[in-house]
């Protein structure tokens, strides 16, 4: 089973962040022009403080009938941040998401934060990793191969 660090060698380590005293705005501006879903929240001294994601934005702002440009990311966004390390496999941070339902996952190696992986990611690594499978067992059957891991 692959690993966290294995995904992030492959969609690499970019980690789009914004300041807690960010309006709401401003971050969903953000998560549109990078095609992301969910920003990790960095104070001023770079620690992370928090997560705010579209679901913040959906049911506490818009559903609320408050403005995105009058409200401060640090007004919504979740502090208890849940986070995983690169050593742990793929299916490790899918049961973490499914468990803590949450779609996003900062990654944290020796307190620093290295990367952030989705829950797309992790679909496309498992399917990834099936396909080879597939594919390794279809040449075996075929006798192309001496099987699995070879
Ligand atoms: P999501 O499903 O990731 O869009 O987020 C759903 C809710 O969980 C939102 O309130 C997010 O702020 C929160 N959330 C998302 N990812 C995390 C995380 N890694 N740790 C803590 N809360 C999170």
């Amino acid at each position: 089973m692959s690993k966290i660090k294995d995904l992030l060698a492959k969609k690499g380590s970019d980690v789009w962040s914004v300041g807690p005293a960010h309006s709401v705005y401003q971050a969903i501006e953000m998560m549109a022009l990078k095609g992301v879903g969910a920003l990790t929240v960095l104070s001023d001294d770079g620690q992370l403080v928090g997560i705010i994601s579209e679901r913040d934005y959906a049911r506490n702002v818009i559903l609320q009938g408050k403005s995105s440009k009058d409200t401060q990311v640090s007004e919504i966004m979740t502090r208890n941040v849940v986070y995983i390390e690169p050593t742990h496999a793929v299916d490790e941070a899918m049961a973490l998401m499914t468990a803590r339902r949450i779609r996003h996952l900062p990654v944290i190696a020796d307190e620093k934060l290295s990367g952030m992986i989705s829950m797309g990611d992790l679909v496309k690594s498992i399917i990834d990793e099936q396909s080879h499978v597939i594919d390794q067992l279809e040449r075996y059957i075929k006798g192309e191969t001496a099987g699995i891991g070879s």
